[in-house]
Formats: C-alpha cells, sequence, structure tokens
C-alpha cells in the first residue's frame, strides 16, 4: 500500500497547523502509520490522495449514517449553496429541522440549534444550572462530551471525586463543580447524590457510551438514574450526540423508556455538516434567551447548508425506517463474523455492539466501565488497525471509539471486512 502522498501532506501541515490535525484523534497516534489525506467518498468508501479505496467505518466519525455523498443529501446542498450560505436571519428550514427533531423525540418540546456537540452539552449545562440554581454537574468516567472547561474532567480514583481538569487551561475554578461518577454502578451514584444531591443542577450522561470504545449503560442504571435526579430536583441530561436518531430514530432513550429532561444532539442531525443542537421540555427550554434570560447564540446557528443536508437525512430516515433494521443486519452479521474468527484463531476478544456502534477489544474481560474498557491490549489494537487498513478497511485509528456502519455498507463490504479481519487477526498470533 503506498502512502507517499499522505505522508508528505502530513509533513506540510504540521507547519502549520498543531499536530497537522484540526482534531487530535485524526492524528493517528495511537498507531506508528501517518494519517491517511482523504480525497473523496462516495457511499461506504472513502479514497485516499494516493488513491486507495477503503471500506470506511469511521463514517466522520457517527454522522454519516446513509454514506458518504448521498445522492439527496448533495442536491440539497447544490440547491441551497444556490440561494445563499448565510443570511443570520430566521429561514423556514430551521422550523422544519425543530420540528423534525420535536416529533421524532417526545422528551424534547422546544429546541436550539448550534453548531457542535461541545456547543450542546456545553449550552445544556448552562440552562441546567440557571434552571436549577445549582452548580455542580454530575458526569461518568469514561464518557466525553466535548471539551467545554466543566467537562473536560478525568477521574480520579477514589468512588466520588471532584474535578481535576483533563487539560492545562482548564480553571480548577470551574472544575470544582464538577463530580466524577462511575458508569453503570447505582452505588456510587448514590453516594454522590446522599452527599451532594440538593446541590447537583444535573447529570450528563452517554446512554451507550461510545467514548470508551462501546459501553452501555445498563437498563437498571438508567432507570436508577432517572429515579435519583427526579428525588433531588437535578436534571437528566442525555448526551444523544452520537447515539440519536443512530440507534433509533427516537433516539437511544426510546430504547431504555426513559425521559429525560434535556437531550443533547449532533452528528446525524447536521448531516455531516456542522452541526449540534440541544432541547428539552418547555418549561426549561423557554428559559432560553430571547424568550428567557440563560444567553447563548450563535453567527452560524441554523446555517441553511447545515439544515439542508440534516433535515434531507433525517427525512429520509423517517421515510424508511426499514433502514434501521437493515444497518442492525449487518452490524449483526459483522459481530458474528469477527467473533467466528477469534474462536477459530484462539484469540481473546470483547465485542460490545448497540446498532450500529461497534467495537473490539482485546481483552477476555466483560467490558462495562472505564475500568473494564482499558483492560484491552492497545498494542495489540494498533497492529490490527494497520493490518485492517493493508486489507483495505479503514477503523477509527484508536482502540477507545466505535466503528460505525452505515446504510451505504454492502453485503459485500461486510463479508469483505470479516475477512479482512480475519487476516488480520492472523498477524497477531
Ligand atoms: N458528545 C458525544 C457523546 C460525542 O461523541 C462528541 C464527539 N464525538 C461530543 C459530545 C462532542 O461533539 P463535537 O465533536 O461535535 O463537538
Amino acid at each position: 500500500m503506498n502512502l507517499e502522498k499522505s505522508s508528505n501532506a502530513f509533513i506540510e501541515a504540521n507547519k502549520y497547523i498543531p499536530g497537522g490535525v484540526n482534531s487530535p484523534v485524526r492524528a493517528f497516534k495511537a498507531v506508528t502509520i501517518d494519517p491517511l489525506f482523504i480525497s473523496r467518498g462516495k457511499g461506504s468508501k472513502i479514497y485516499d490522495i494516493d488513491g486507495n479505496e477503503y471500506v470506511d467505518y469511521v463514517g466522520s466519525w457517527g454522522p454519516l449514517i446513509l454514506g458518504h455523498c448521498h445522492p439527496e443529501v448533495v442536491k440539497a446542498l447544490k440547491d441551497m449553496a444556490e440561494r445563499g450560505t448565510s443570511f443570520g436571519a430566521p429561514t423556514e428550514i430551521e422550523t422544519e429541522m425543530a420540528k423534525l427533531i420535536c416529533d421524532a423525540v417526545p422528551s424534547v418540546e422546544m429546541v436550539r440549534m448550534v453548531n457542535s456537540g461541545t456547543e450542546a452539552t456545553m449550552s445544556a449545562l448552562r440552562l441546567a444550572r440557571a434552571y436549577t440554581g445549582r452548580e455542580i454537574i454530575v458526569k461518568f468516567i469514561g464518557n466525553y462530551h466535548g471539551h467545554s472547561d466543566s467537562l473536560l474532567v478525568k477521574a480520579g480514583s477514589g468512588a466520588l471525586t471532584h474535578g481535576i481538569p483533563d487539560s492545562p487551561g482548564v480553571p480548577v475554578d470551574i472544575v470544582k463543580n464538577t463530580i466524577t461518577a462511575r458508569y453503570n454502578d447505582i452505588a456510587d451514584l448514590k453516594n454522590i447524590f446522599d452527599t451532594h444531591g440538593d446541590n447537583i443542577a444535573a447529570v450528563i450522561i452517554e446512554p451507550v457510551a461510545g467514548n470508551m470504545g462501546v459501553v452501555p449503560s445498563s437498563e437498571e442504571f438508567m432507570e436508577a438514574l432517572r429515579n435519583i435526579t427526579k428525588e433531588y430536583g437535578s436534571l437528566l441530561i442525555m448526551d444523544e450526540v452520537m447515539t440519536g436518531f443512530r440507534l433509533s430514530y427516537h433516539g437511544a432513550q426510546s430504547l431504555y423508556k426513559v425521559d429525560p429532561d434535556i437531550t443533547c444532539f449532533a452528528k446525524i442531525i447536521g448531516g455531516g455538516l456542522p452541526v449540534g443542537a440541544y432541547g428539552g421540555k418547555r418549561k426549561i427550554m423557554e428559559n432560553v434567551s430571547p424568550m428567557g434570560a440563560v444567553y447563548q447564540a450563535g453567527t452560524l446557528s441554523g446555517n441553511p447548508l447545515a439544515m439542508a443536508a440534516g433535515v434531507t437525512t433525517l427525512r429520509i430516515l423517517k421515510e424508511h425506517p426499514e433502514i434501521y433494521q437493515s444497518i442492525e443486519d449487518k452490524s449483526r452479521r459483522l459481530e458474528e463474523g469477527f467473533r467466528d474468527n477469534a474462536s477459530k484463531l484462539g484469540i481473546d476478544i470483547q465485542i460490545n455492539r448497540v446498532g450500529s456502534m461497534l467495537c473490539l477489544y482485546f481483552t477476555k474481560d466483560k467490558v462495562s466501565d472505564f475500568d473494564s474498557a482499558v483492560t484491552s491490549d492497545t498494542v495489540k489494537f494498533a497492529k490490527y488497525f494497520e493490518a485492517m487498513l493493508k486489507e483495505g478497511i479503514y477503523l477509527s485509528p484508536s482502540q477507545f471509539e466505535s466503528i460505525f456502519i452505515s446504510n451505504a455498507h454492502t453485503d459485500e463490504d461486510i463479508e469483505k471486512t470479516i475477512t479482512a479481519n480475519y487476516n488480520a487477526m492472523k498477524t497477531l498470533l
């Protein structure tokens, strides 16, 4: 596999862009080869600037549930671009987007568009703090909610850890109001509420965590979380940036039958363009400016191009509910193929999969939280990743990410990937 042009492009990029990339995980730090520079994508495939073709399981980290360059999405973008790219004034398509989200997700009665998942969660926290008049936020170890100060907090080793910033530049004074809790651990949650419950503004959770591989919350845990937040008058913020419109058209919250106060979206609702959104109960959302006093704004929020791509994507998903079953079938086949391969080769793996989110861990322990996720052998993963790339399969270059199956993946892609997985795992023996 010739990657010369990508390697040269990376050298050039490094001269002007920190680390050569505009988001850290793209730098392939966890593996030994340089990142690929992509020239185009179509359906389930991407092509690098050296002309290599790959079956893409990153899908822009989640948004591309319909694959690259879906013809209707491309057409909607072209049509909109000819009418204008941004007005900074209301457009009807923003209402259409809001209606689609509110109709799809019953807990969301009003919704505000922003430009990224980070903005969505950051704004949701401000709203929760203003609404409750409290300052403490609880987040779970191993959950990622973007890079705003309050949420960039690493776990300590204790059961209850007051925030330690994950990054220099995050003021300790801000993260002292963030408490980290253990995912899927009801006792830990109860302990935290026993001590701090009356001061907790909100708990934010990824219902299926996609940022420590793939780790679903248990139904009992989700139920306990909803009950305890209600009991103490704290808000439950569901971060569906990754799971929203992916695990179901009605969100992961419909699978768990849980009714959160605020939900954050991004990724799929932008159809591959920069978007985020936060929405929830009317009585809470009414506090957002200019209706209420909680300030939050954006020059490009509700951008017409982003709305065109997003609305088209959501409409297709709404009109073709069979897409979810089809993606589930392909994802299950992939999981089964990987499991068969591992057992034939005698390699210890764990596969966590919920719908079209899947992670293969190199560990024999069941993965149900951060501590168990990090038992995976990341050196093995790096070798596996590179072997898969040579087989023409583009995975996320880190163990602790999900891969995403899209509706554009064909049965042939899936079979090719299963064969590649066998060959790649064989190199680990
Ligand atoms: N929340 C979750 C669950 C995410 O997975 C991500 C990004 N992967 C974010 C928030 C942040 O979104 P963005 O990168 O669009 O800021």
